[in-house]
């Protein structure tokens, strides 16, 4: 994994998506960091697997008016694409030209309650341009709020957190070794640093569910004894869906889940009653 730590406060960014109204409260605008060491294999954000600045090709936009190199992409340079069949994910921005771009939004933040969210990919895997990027956004007096694993080393957990308002953390596989060989991730890892942050800021569980990996009965009564546990009060269940697909095939990436069944109202809406039984404050992500 390349890191920017001890950089200058530059990361890859592949998309500003203002007016959100998921991923924090209120109206947001979510900052996507390029890059993320962990494998799910039903990510719906495969742009933001790489660290690199990458070229998507959208097969149905071509008009074939340059030779194919290796099968796949044209001689053309992106900029010269006259359809936006190729297209250039992920571009360098450092923190100050950021923050200009998420201040015109300043208004919607103060009226709704919103702020800026940082997203990824593992947007701790930039940590330093993370927090200071954070860091100045509270100068601003904008809220913020981090999407992540937590999974990922904490080079200065203080800083971080007193720049951040709310964490999103993942709940997936609670089997560390089930969890470890399926993604990647270290839920053991993530949980003292959970404990910790809960005394300064809020935090806010995220549970995708996902069929055949993160779906079963064990698995979700783990993953609330873990909230419970902790003292996590809310939790965001996030349904399986399969709007990442085009994704996988305009980067060239194959796709695991492709295919896979979607969840029905009722497999949702037991996951839903299983954790208000436990007391957690429940969010369906899409609702
Ligand atoms: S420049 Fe764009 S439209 Fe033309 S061949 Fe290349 S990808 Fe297709
Ligand atoms: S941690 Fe998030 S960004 Fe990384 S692979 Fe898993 S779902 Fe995708």
């Amino acid at each position: 994994m390349s890191s920017d730590m001890g950089a200058d406060s530059r990361a890859t960014v592949t998309n500003v998506q203002r007016y959100s109204l998921h991923d924090g409260g209120g109206i947001r605008t979510v900052v996507f960091l390029k890059g993320c060491p962990f494998r799910c294999p039903w990510c719906c954000n495969p742009e933001n697997l790489s660290f690199e600045p990458e070229v998507s090709f959208k097969e149905r936009l071509c008009i074939h008016c340059s030779p194919r190199v290796n099968g796949r992409l044209c001689e053309k340079p992106v900029e010269d694409c006259p359809t936006g069949a190729k297209e250039l994910l992920g571009r360098e921005r450092g923190v100050d030209d950021l923050l200009d771009e998420v201040l015109r939004d300043r208004v919607f933040y103060e009226e709704s309650g919103g702020g800026v969210t940082l997203s990824g990919g593992e947007c701790l895997s930039r940590q330093r341009f993370a927090i200071d990027f954070l860091t100045r956004c509270k100068q601003a007096g904008i809220g913020t709020a981090v999407e992540t694993t937590l999974a990922v080393p904490l080079e200065d957990a203080a800083a971080l957190v007193s720049a951040t308002d709310v964490f999103l953390v993942d709940f997936k596989i609670a089997d560390r070794a089930r969890s470890l060989r399926v993604t990647g991730i270290d839920p053991r890892f993530a949980m003292p640093t959970c404990v910790s942050f809960l005394a300064w800021c809020r935090v806010i569980g995220r549970m995708p569910i996902i069929p055949g990996y993160t779906d079963g009965e064990e698995n979700v009564a783990s993953i609330i004894a873990s909230l419970c546990d902790l003292g996590i009060d809310r939790v965001d269940v996030l349904p399986f869906h399969q709007l990442g697909e085009g994704k996988y095939e305009s980067t060239g990436r194959a796709y695991a889940c492709a295919g896979m069944r979607q969840l029905t109202a009722d497999d949702v809406a037991s996951v839903v009653r299983t954790c208000e039984l436990a007391g957690l404050k429940v969010v369906v992500s899409g609702e």
